[in-house]
């Protein structure tokens, strides 16, 4: 599927480039995807940056005037990317082994210590890796 037939899918060209998507983005308040932008950027046959920033919340289709399913441009994308960037498929096999995207650092350890706390132990990622597991994980 090239871009032209995703401006066509989506209807992308009756964006009238409001900003509501982006106004309604978590992601682009954090210097992630600017989903205005990447609409442009569809329509002008250019693949938008950071698509992977996405968090498929699906406020930006929630918000636009134009009904445009900009969330669902965002999938598109990514079926037709060449891949999922390296350290987003690492921090999903961290999710699996250890239920957290990110592992308690020393600091954090030292603070908890110095707050009365237990040590953080892994979380109980079992029924996640459960359900991951009957959906196919893909073990290495
Ligand atoms: S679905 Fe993606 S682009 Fe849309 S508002 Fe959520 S994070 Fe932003
Ligand atoms: S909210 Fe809709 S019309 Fe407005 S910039 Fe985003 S995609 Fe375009």
């Amino acid at each position: 599927m090239d871009f032209g037939e995703i401006t066509e899918l989506l209807d992308l060209k009756r964006c009238v480039s409001c900003g509501a998507c982006t106004d309604a983005c978590p992601s682009a308040r954090h210097g992630g995807i600017v989903p205005d932008v990447a609409v442009v950027s569809v329509i002008d046959g250019k693949f938008p940056e950071r698509i992977w920033d996405c968090l498929m919340c699906h406020r930006c289709s929630m918000a636009c005037p134009q009904e445009i399913d900009v969330a669902e441009m965002m999938a598109v994308l990514r079926n037709v990317s060449d891949g999922i960037p390296e350290r987003y498929v690492r921090t999903a096999f961290q999710v699996y082994r250890t239920g957290r995207t990110v592992s308690p650092s020393r600091r954090t350890a030292s603070q908890r210590e110095d707050l009365g706390l237990s040590p953080a132990d892994d979380a109980d990622a079992d029924a996640l890796r459960r359900v991951l597991d009957r959906e196919g994980w893909p073990h290495d």
